[in-house]
This record gives structure tokens, C-alpha cells and sequence, in this order.
């Protein structure tokens, strides 16, 4: 079994090449993603695997297609960039990885909150300069506060569970009802009571049609005043010039982003001796009260163990002509 990697870092090499001292298949690594130009390096190998910003359309399927390439591998949960309608067409399996750590990325949406509110950012750089000044680093009591969460799937449950750590009253709101949330003692509501009773709002639902700019000028305008929103799901969940309006009138107070809706041409890579061409986004670095993290919410050595653990059982199912356990299909 040959797999090409697309997109993969340092890192994704270290730890599946470790890994599959386990399975013993042919892992090449390419840094570029997979675009229309890259399709065609699949000739030869029996699948790919690719991570959250490749572009998996029905063109690039059929290129793939043309390589008798037969297995998509996600090495990721989310599957919003692969046009499954297209790759069932092509008879090409498509499998992810539905769970590696959830305590990766809801320990991140804590450290996002908690930064913004304590500013530990800024006293870091003020102490390194001398200045122990306090002005402008006050904070509140997460005690009592009350957190909205959309989205209580595997992540979202973890951060609740936090949450009620630190005293908080959780509310939720799921399009599937969750028994697990009420234990815990997460309020289920609707999204507008949630919008409107929030002192912060974290994303934790997938992006799917339904939930694209989930966050609007509209549901923005439902919000309390000063609310805290937290986004670690998908970047276009938000609308991200309604939210810069959010912020200029002082609706939002805070925002604490792990990803952004056009981050494919920035997240991962080193820009640091660039221009960044993507002026919304730098106006989003502006305020002093907007924290981004480029897309490390699952960034933990746990995770990526589990992730190329997974990844290359998935492989060796399909190897195997074993069900599919994390296969994922257009749904009807
Ligand atoms: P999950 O499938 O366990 O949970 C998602 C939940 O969202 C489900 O309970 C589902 O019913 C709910 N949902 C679906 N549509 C909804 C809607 N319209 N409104 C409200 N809820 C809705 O997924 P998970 O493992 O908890 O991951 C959640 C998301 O986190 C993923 O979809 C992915 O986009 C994102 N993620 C980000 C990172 C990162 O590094 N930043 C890492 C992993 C996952």
C-alpha cells in the first residue's frame, strides 16, 4: 500500500513514520497541498492523505480518479472540503478521523477565553519591558458567568465540563438533543436564547450549509453587549466582515479565533518575510482585543499520535477489505 501525504510538516512525518513501524505501508510526504496542479503527483499510489485546507473538489477527484487512486484518507475530523457527492460518483472511499482528542481542542478554547479576559498576552510583554503597571489588564470572574455553546458533539461536551469547573452557567444548543449535555448540567435552549443570554459564545458545531456564517450581522445584533465569541470549529462559521463591524461598535468585546474562513492561504506556513495580501484579516489583528491562533486547537502530541494511529488503521481496513469504521459518505 503506497500513500501520499499532501500538506504534511515536520511533524505529521515524525509521527506517522513512527506509527507505522506498526503497518509497514510506503508513507511519501509532500509539503504542497493538493490543488489541480498536484492531483497528478498520485500516479503510482494507491491513496492520499490530505489535511483540513486541500482542496478535495469534484475536479481534483476526477484527477485523482484518473491516477487510480481508490482511498481519500483525512487525516482530520472535519470533511467540508471534500465533495463526497463526487468522489462516490468516482467510487473513491473517503475515511477521517471523527476523534483524536476533544480535550486537545477544548483545553484550547479555554486557553483562548482565559487569555483574553486576563490578558496574560500583554502582561507578559509589559513585564519583559519593565512595566508592571495594571492599567488596561482587568479581567472578570469566569465564576458565574454564563457560556453558550453551539454544538455539543464530542468537543463541545468536553468544554462544558470545563466550564462548570470554573463555575460557569453553560448553555447549549444542538440540532441533535444530547442526554450526556444534561447531565453534565449544560441548559439546552434555542440559538436566540442563547445568543441573547451569553456572556460568551463558543463554536463547537461543524461547517456544513446549515451553519455557514452562523454567526451574522443579524445574530451578531442578538448578542449582549461586550460578549466574548469564541470560534475553534471552522472559520466559516463566521462572517468575518460582519464580525469587524461587531467589533467596531463595541457589540463584540472580545474574539478569540483558532480559524478563519479564508486561512488556506495563511495558516500553517511561515509568512513571516511577507506581505499579507488579505486585508480583512489584518484589520482583524488591529484590535487589542482580538486573539488568533493559526488552527493549533488539535496541536498536542496526543492528538497527533492518535490521529496517525487511526489514519493508518483506516488505511489497513480498507487494505484489509474490512468495514469502514470512520468512513464518510454524502448524505441521501
Ligand atoms: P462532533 O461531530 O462530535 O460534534 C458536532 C456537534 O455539532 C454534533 O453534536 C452535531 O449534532 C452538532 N451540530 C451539527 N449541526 C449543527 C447546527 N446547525 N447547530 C448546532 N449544532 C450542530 O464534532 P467535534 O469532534 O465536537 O468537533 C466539532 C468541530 O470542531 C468539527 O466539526 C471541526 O470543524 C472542529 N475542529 C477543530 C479543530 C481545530 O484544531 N481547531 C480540531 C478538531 C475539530
Amino acid at each position: 500500500m503506497k500513500v501520499l501525504f499532501y500538506s504534511s510538516k515536520s511533524y505529521d512525518k515524525d509521527f506517522f513514520i513512527d506509527r507505522n513501524q506498526e503497518f509497514g505501508f510506503t508513507l511519501e510526504f509532500l509539503e504542497v497541498h493538493l490543488n489541480k496542479s498536484t492531483a497528478i503527483l498520485a500516479k503510482g499510489y494507491d491513496a492520499v492523505c490530505v489535511f483540513v485546507n486541500d482542496t478535495v473538489d469534484a475536479p481534483i477527484l476526477q484527477v485523482l480518479s484518473e491516477q487510480s487512486i481508490g482511498l481519500l484518507v483525512l487525516r482530520c475530523a472535519g470533511f467540508n472540503n471534500v465533495d463526497l457527492k463526487a468522489a462516490a460518483a468516482l467510487s473513491i472511499k473517503v475515511v477521517r478521523v471523527p476523534a483524536y482528542s476533544p480535550y486537545s481542542v477544548a483545553e484550547h478554547t479555554l486557553a483562548l477565553i482565559l487569555t483574553l479576559n486576563r490578558k496574560t498576552h500583554r502582561a507578559y510583554n509589559r513585564i519583559r519591558e519593565g512595566n508592571f503597571a495594571l492599567t488596561g489588564l482587568m479581567g472578570f470572574d469566569l465564576n458565574g458567568k454564563t457560556v453558550g455553546l453551539v454544538g455539543l458533539g464530542k468537543i463541545g461536551l468536553v468544554t462544558a465540563k470545563i466550564l462548570k469547573g470554573f463555575g460557569c452557567k453553560v448553555l447549549g444548543y444542538d440540532v441533535i438533543k444530547n442526554e450526556e449535555s444534561e447531565a453534565i448540567g449544560v441548559e439546552l435552549t434555542d440559538l436566540e436564547t442563547l445568543f441573547a443570554c451569553s456572556d460568551i459564545i463558543s463554536l463547537h458545531c461543524p461547517l456544513t450549509p446549515q451553519t455557514h456564517h452562523i454567526i451574522n450581522q443579524q445574530t451578531i445584533g442578538k448578542m449582549k453587549k461586550g460578549v466574548m465569541l469564541i470560534n475553534t470549529s471552522r472559520g466559516a462559521l463566521i462572517d468575518t466582515k460582519a464580525v469587524i463591524k461587531g467589533l467596531k461598535k463595541e457589540q463584540i468585546s472580545y474574539l478569540g479565533l483558532d480559524v478563519y474562513e479564508e486561512e488556506g492561504d495563511l495558516f500553517f506556513e511561515d509568512l513571516s518575510n511577507k506581505v499579507i495580501q488579505d486585508d480583512t484579516f489584518m484589520r482583524l489583528l488591529s484590535f487589542n482585543n482580538v486573539l488568533i491562533t493559526g488552527h493549533q486547537a488539535f496541536f498536542t502530541s496526543n492528538a497527533l499520535k492518535n490521529i496517525a494511529d487511526i489514519t493508518l488503521q483506516n488505511i489497513a481496513d480498507y487494505t484489509n477489505k474490512l468495514p469502514l469504521q470512520n468512513e464518510v459518505k454524502a448524505s441521501a
